[in-house]
């Protein structure tokens, strides 16, 4: 079984707060996956467990096959994109997304797959400017890129449109299914998990929802199953 699964998983932080009781689920492999709920109701604590940068206190993460419990964030095949962005700012862009290959891949396979990035987020005129020259949907879509270079099986979101303005967003919305698409085409198949507080964000985008509540999964269904219509 390829994916990734949850198995009972559980996580207490450091002063005795259970932030995540028995979460039980089953992501497939090429799944555009949603967490959604409120403020405070552990989706952040769940998707950074993936990630590797929250320890899992009870229960099994398998990524693809493997438990990586113990794995470091490095060696999971993953790529996360965070709210902030995160980006270095005295790099250009080029070198943001450069940098986590540089030493891993030859100067020309580095090269070939920034602009490769480049092109499919449309930034490649964007390459030699430095994040404090670009706007917060520019930012976004170096993030998104420094994230694709690195060829990941699973690309995790943690709430990456949420310091957008609302008709930004649902340009980059449409813009990060294009990408899922485009990667299965591509035969890649990658993997999304996508955390956010916004309903309608994750009706529009999850192929599945998975909807927690204070550290609860309440449902797992796709959007259109996901509430009852009279
Ligand atoms: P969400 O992403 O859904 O807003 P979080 O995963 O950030 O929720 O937080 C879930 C719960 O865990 C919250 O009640 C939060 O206060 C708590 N929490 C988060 N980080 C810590 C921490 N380091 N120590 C203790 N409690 C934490
Ligand atoms: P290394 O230490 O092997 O050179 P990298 O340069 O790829 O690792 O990145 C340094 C650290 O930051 C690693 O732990 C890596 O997993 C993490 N990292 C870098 N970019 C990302 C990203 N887009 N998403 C998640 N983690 C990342």
């Amino acid at each position: 079984m390829t994916g990734i699964q949850l198995h009972s998983v559980e996580k207490v932080y450091p002063n005795g707060f259970k932030a995540l009781h028995g979460i039980d689920l089953e992501i497939h492999e090429g799944e555009f996956m949603v967490f959604v709920g409120p403020s405070g109701c552990a989706k952040s604590t769940l998707l950074r467990m993936i990630a590797g940068l929250e320890s899992v206190s009870e229960g099994q993460i398998m990524i693809h096959n493997q438990c990586v419990n113990n794995t470091m964030p490095k060696d999971r095949g993953i790529a996360m994109v965070f709210q902030n962005y995160a980006l270095y700012p005295h790099m250009t862009v080029y070198k943001n997304m450069a940098f986590s290959l540089m030493g891993k891949a030859s100067k020309q396979e580095i090269d070939r797959r920034v602009h490769e990035a480049a092109e499919k987020l449309e930034i490649t005129n964007l390459l030699q400017r430095k994040p404090g020259q670009l706007s917060g949907g520019q930012c976004q879509r170096v993030a998104v890129g420094r994230a694709i270079v690195r060829k990941p099986k699973v690309f995790l979101f943690d709430e990456p449109l949420s310091n957008l303005d609302a008709k930004l967003r649902v340009t980059m919305r449409v813009q990060l299914i294009d990408l899922h698409n485009q990667l299965k085409r591509e035969g890649v198949g990658a993997t999304m998990i996508y955390v956010t507080h916004d309903q309608v964000e994750a009706m529009t985008m999850g192929d599945r929802i998975c909807v927690l509540n204070r550290g609860e999964i309440m449902q797992v269904d796709k959007p259109v199953n996901l509430y009852h219509q009279p």
